[in-house]
């Protein structure tokens, strides 16, 4: 069928992007569902910093390839063997699909599935080649997703059912910001009853990670302490339910610490930040993407003499299909208002624009959506 669809055509363009225009709102032939495969209308689709990275190209991904991977829609249709879920189904797309048989997926989310990031380096779905042509060229699939379009084909294995009272746009922010943000808290940094939660970068997932780290307060009476340069983003943070606010120098210079520290920021000062923020006998989580070149100083007998450990957390260490729903949970019960991670609607053809915007830390999440 003949969908539209955001390409990403060269990597590596200049900014401002609304000029260089890397990204093209095409149209394409998506291909039929396969075995295991469905075909989904996309309702929403979230801008997120790992879709500017692999245009910035701090991520190399082949290209021509279609971002998007935080993105929500409704089953059309499944492939031959039909599927478990209905038709009209609503479901979250998620970005490291899970075969649920390999090494990767025994570790319970602590390791990647080992399949599904090779077909996420690939550019191809789980089950193996693409779904995506366009003039009869191949086109990539981003993640296994490719949100930033009309449809998607993905793998049953990508997606996560989520009720029909879950608007789209929380549903696309829950596959990726929150999934992330929340993971990198609650399965890596696991903070126990007292402990301080610091998160040092108040983007999508950052501040995802506040949004958790508060709704844990009553159950943990924990102090939440965001950290960021943009004031807007101070602001808030606090607002979400952050109980102390500091610039990365306020930080420094008043020595405040924390036990469970979440560094979401994706770059080496952040990371720097966070590690000598995390308090004797704490923990500091990374879970930025930065450039791949980056390397940190930091020091080896603090860690020894303080008994501290840091963690790396890919897509927060998450089990979709078992944290999702978690999360739905929560926001059904009001402790989760991930609707406020949204800061804009904006349509599929200001893709570049957006990307400028996200580039310059304006927002949270921008979100496409589709009539
Ligand atoms: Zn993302
Ligand atoms: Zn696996």
């Amino acid at each position: 069928m003949r969908i539209r669809g955001a390409v990403l055509e060269r990597i590596g363009d200049p900014a401002p992007f609304a000029e260089s225009k890397p990204i093209v709102v095409d149209e394409l032939d998506l291909g039929e569902p396969g075995p295991g495969e469905l075909l989904v209308r996309i309702e929403a689709a979230g801008l997120c910093h790992s879709d500017l990275s692999v245009v910035d190209g701090n991520r190399v991904r082949p290209v021509p390839m279609l971002l998007g991977h935080e993105a929500a829609g409704r089953v059309e249709q499944a492939g031959p063997g039909g599927s478990d879920l209905a038709v009209g189904q609503r479901v979250v797309m998620t970005f490291l699909p899970r075969c649920g048989s390999c090494e990767g997926c025994g570790t319970d989310g602590r390791t990647p599935c080992l399949p599904g990031s090779l077909a996420n380096n690939t550019g191809e779905l789980l089950g193996g080649g693409r779904r995506l042509l366009r003039r009869g060229e191949p086109v990539h699939h981003h993640l296994g997703v490719s949100g930033f379009a009309t449809y998607a084909v993905v793998d049953r294995r990508s997606v996560v059912p989520v009720d029909d009272d879950v608007p789209p746009e929380v549903a696309a922010v829950l596959g990726c910001a929150v999934l992330t943000g929340g993971g990198a808290l609650l399965n890596s940094a696991k903070p126990r009853r007292g402990d301080r939660i610091m998160v040092v970068g108040l983007g999508g997932v950052g501040m995802a990670a506040v949004l958790v780290a508060a709704s844990l307060r009553d159950e943990l009476g924990c102090e939440v302490i965001a950290v960021d340069t943009l004031p807007e983003k101070l602001e808030l943070a606090r607002e979400l339910g952050a109980t102390q606010v500091y610039t990365p120098a306020e930080l420094a210079e008043r020595r405040v610490q924390a036990e469970a520290v979440v560094e979401a920021a994706g770059n080496v000062r952040a990371f720097e930040t966070a590690v000598a923020a995390t308090a004797p006998g704490g923990v500091t989580v990374t879970v930025g993407l930065p450039n791949p070149e980056a390397r940190a100083s930091i020091s080896p007998l603090a860690l020894v003499a303080q008994g501290r450990s840091i963690v790396g957390s890919y897509l927060g260490s998450a089990v979709p299909a078992r944290d999702i729903p978690e999360y739905v949970r929560m926001w059904r019960a009001g402790r989760l208002p991930v609707e406020r991670l949204v800061s804009a609607r904006i349509r599929l053809d200001d893709i570049n624009h957006a990307m400028d915007e996200l580039a310059a830390g304006h927002g949270l999440r921008q979100v496409i959506v589709f009539d």
